[in-house]
This record gives structure tokens, sequence and C-alpha cells, in this order.
């Protein structure tokens, strides 16, 4: 941030978005007047001479100032901005004060008696792109997902701790390595990783493919989610360790749960079941395709003093288990129905594919289900919005021949904030639907 400043500008089609507040400039609507500072693509010079990452003043045709982001010479992503005002240009001050508000935000926002896990920065939704940060009881994981915030992740890692109270040996880091791919600096992560794990006293990093949770070095912790205890090993596991978007929606789909028998479908850790048994479910079933997830539940079963018996867990492809009707006494046998896959649909190519598989899930269920089944249904898949899942959904119910309701809309947590300048935000949405 020592250099001076350089600068891009805009196409007149480009303008648009960033006027609006949008974070993302793709290349393409980086106009070539390469004279004057603005870079087109291939514009190999530019991608050579100006470093991996650095800020740019961000200008409209004519030259004038519109912000200030960062620039990335090997992503599609060209800058990301970071200020949409000409006069704040970027500086360490501006980025812990993003981190400082953010985590000020949540505190006012959580209840923090009945939750001890929840997002703290949700990445652009909070000025900060490509950085994620839980807290998991004492622990903070800090997951990173732009060029940006890996450059300068041990200053972003100390502010989130001084925000926060907490001590910096707990700020845990997870970078996200499809991410990191895609901005170009896959290899320098794990160079650097490398480096870290045979190296020095350093920030603790995980290792890319290492996803086990009872690694010997794991940590763990206990959080409290919805008044319930649950074990987190922060920055193992899955993700950051522990799914935060779900907390309202699993209060939710378990104040309907009294009496009823419960599929948890993409268990993981149990967290929709789980909370369901505590407001009353008569049984559970979880399904998932990790044992690693399905340990998960059983520890947290134990944890809560949950008794066994009430309790089944299933490993395998759920895709082939509801198609095939091979849960215990057969899926009518179950009126509670939680169906929370992974990610289907990580790009707009994946959509059509995607809405197919969501679609068979849902059929699977509701051709199936007895009548006055309770069927929670969410796709990750930020491609796909309110509108496509509920036209998934419809497809589903009619070659199913039922009448389905819709009873709630299940979006992400409160904590995960949409920014009505960037709807990219918005990626998980579910229906609580009623099977008649
Ligand atoms: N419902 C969970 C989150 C689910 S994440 C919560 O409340 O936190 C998706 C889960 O689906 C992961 O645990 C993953 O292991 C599991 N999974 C992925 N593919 C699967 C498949 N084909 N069959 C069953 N489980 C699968």
């Amino acid at each position: 941030m020592t250099h001076p400043p350089r600068s891009v500008r805009l196409t007149p089609k480009g303008i648009k978005p960033v006027r609006n507040g949008h974070p993302w400039v793709f290349r393409n609507a980086l106009a070539g007047t390469p004279a004057s500072g603005g870079v087109r693509q291939p514009s190999v010079d530019h991608a050579l001479v100006w470093k991996h990452t650095e800020p740019v003043c961000v200008s409209d045709p004519g030259g004038v100032p519109l912000g200030w982001g960062i620039w990335n010479a090997a992503s599609r992503l060209a800058v990301r901005m970071i200020s949409h005002d000409p006069g704040q240009s970027i500086s360490g001050e501006l980025i812990e004060d993003r981190v400082a508000r953010a985590v000020a935000r949540r505190d006012a926002m959580i209840d923090n008696t009945r939750h001890s896990a929840y997002r703290v920065v949700f990445g652009e939704a909070d000025g900060l792109p490509g950085v994620v940060v839980d807290r998991f009881g004492a622990y903070r994981v800090l997951q990173i997902s732009s060029a940006f915030a890996w450059d300068n992740r041990d200053r972003i890692a100390g502010w989130v701790a001084a925000a926060s109270g907490c001590d910096r040996a707990l700020v845990k880091m997870v970078p996200d390595m499809a991410m990191l791919a895609r901005e170009g600096i896959a290899e320098r992560v794990v160079h650097a990783e490398l480096e870290d794990a045979g190296g020095a006293e350093q920030t603790s990093v995980r290792l890319p493919d290492d996803t086990s949770t009872d690694a010997s070095n794991t940590e763990q912790c206990e959080v409290i989610e919805n008044g319930l205890r649950w074990r987190v090993y922060p920055a193992a596991g899955q993700k950051t360790g522990f799914y935060c978007d779900q907390r309202e929606n699993r209060q939710r789909v378990a104040s309907c749960a009294r009496g009823r028998r419960v599929l948890d479908v993409f268990s993981y850790h149990g967290g929709f079941g789980l909370t369901a048994f505590a407001h009353g479910a008569q049984a559970v079933c979880f399904i998932d395709s990790s044992d690693d997830a399905l340990a998960l539940v059983a520890e947290n079963a134990e944890l809560q003093g949950a008794p066994h018996d009430a309790l089944t867990t299933i490993q395998g492809d759920a895709f082939t288990i509801l198609r095939d009707n091979a849960v215990p006494d057969g899926i009518a046998a179950w009126d509670l129905v939680i169906l929370d896959p992974p990610k289907l649909a990580p790009a707009r190519k994946d959509v059509d594919r995607a809405m197919r598989a969501y679609k068979d899930l849902n059929l699977a269920v509701m051709r199936n289900a007895a009548s006055g089944t309770l069927l929670a249904t969410f796709s990750c898949s930020g491609v796909i919005d309110w509108v496509s899942l509920r036209r998934v959904l419809g497809w589903a119910a009619h070659d199913a021949g039922r009448t389905v309701r819709v009873i709630a809309v299940l979006p992400q947590g409160t904590d995960h904030p949409v920014p009505l300048s960037f709807p990219e935000a918005e990626y998980l949405t579910g229906f609580l639907l009623e099977i008649e």
C-alpha cells in the first residue's frame, strides 16, 4: 500500500453496478485505455508489472473516481471494491474498523445467552471481501477466500482478536482452497502452509485436504445454540466446523416437532434432528454420507443427554436411500423430514443438473410421505433463487400427485445479512412444506 495508486477505468456499461455499491468488478467491465492507466484483457504487461494484488482507484470512463478496490491480476474478478467513496482510500484503519463494526453488529443482534456459535464477519456483506469469521465459544475461525484476505491474514486475525476481546491464539485460519484457486493464488497458499507446517510458531492453518475431525492435535470446544450444547472442532470438519446459517431454521423446524418422527437427511452434526428431539420429537433418524459427521451426531446426542434408543444413524448416499425408500419402516413412517443437501450448483453452468437433483430428492419424499408430513427443504446454492426452488418443488409435487403447501420460508440466519446492493450474498433458501 506504499505504491502510488494505480487506476482502472470502467466501460460505460460497467459503471452502474459500481455506482449502486456492488463489490465486484469483472475484467470485461474495464475499459482499455492503457495510456491513462486502464487495462484490457489480455493485458500481459499489466499482469506482469502490477503486483499480484494491490489497491486501485476505480474511475468512470471519463476518469472521475468512483471508489477504491483491490486489483487481482489473476482473476476474472479483476477488482474487489472496498470503498465506494473516492475520498476514502484503502488503509489498515479502514479494514480494522470494518472488522470492529461487524463484530459490534453481531453483539447487538445475537442473544448470547442462547447462542455462542454464529457468524461475526460475512465477507462482502460486511465490506470485507473474502473474509468470513465464525465465533465458536472462545474461538474465532477465519475463513479466507480472496487474495486480499490471504495477503493480509495475520493483520486481519489480529483485528478479529482485538474486536472480539479474545486471545490471538484462539483465532484459527482456514483457507478456502477452491476460491483461492479462482483467485490464482492456490499454489502460493499451499507453499506458505507447508513452510508454516515445518517452521516457526505461526498462526495455525489447516492443511487443504485435512477434513478429519479426529486428528490428535484437534482442538475442541463446546458452544450453545438455541440453548442446547454442541461440540465443535474449530476449523476442522466441514467448512469452519459448524454451519451457523441454519440456527433460526433449526429452532423454527423444531417448534413443529413435538410427537413427530423426524428424518434428518444430510444431517452433518445433527443440528436439525437433535434440536427437534429436544423439542419433543419421538424419534430421529440421521442420514449422512460421512462417518465423521455421524460420529458428531453421536457425540452431540451424548452431550445433550439424548437417549440412544430414540436415535438412529444411517451412513450412505441420501439420493439412493430416498429413491429406494430405504429408511427404517419406509419414508411414510416419518412425519417431519429435513432435506439440507450440500451445494448442488456451485456455478451457473450447474443449475440445470442441480434443479433435477433437488427435484429428485423432494419427489422421493413427497411420493412416499404420509398425509400431514412436514418437509423442511433447502438449497444452499446461491445461483438457485427462491423462485427457482419453488418451481422445482412444484414439479416434484406435481409428479408425486400431492397437494403441497408452503407453511413458512426458511432463509439464512440473521448473522448472514444480504446487502441490497449485493444480492449474491443470499445463498440459502428453504421452505417448510405440508404434504397433504
Ligand atoms: N443439515 C446440516 C448441514 C448439512 S451440510 C446442519 O444443520 O448443519 C451437507 C451434509 O451432506 C454434509 O454433512 C455432507 O457430509 C452430507 N452429504 C454430502 N453428500 C451426501 C450424499 N450424497 N448423501 C448423504 N449425505 C451427503
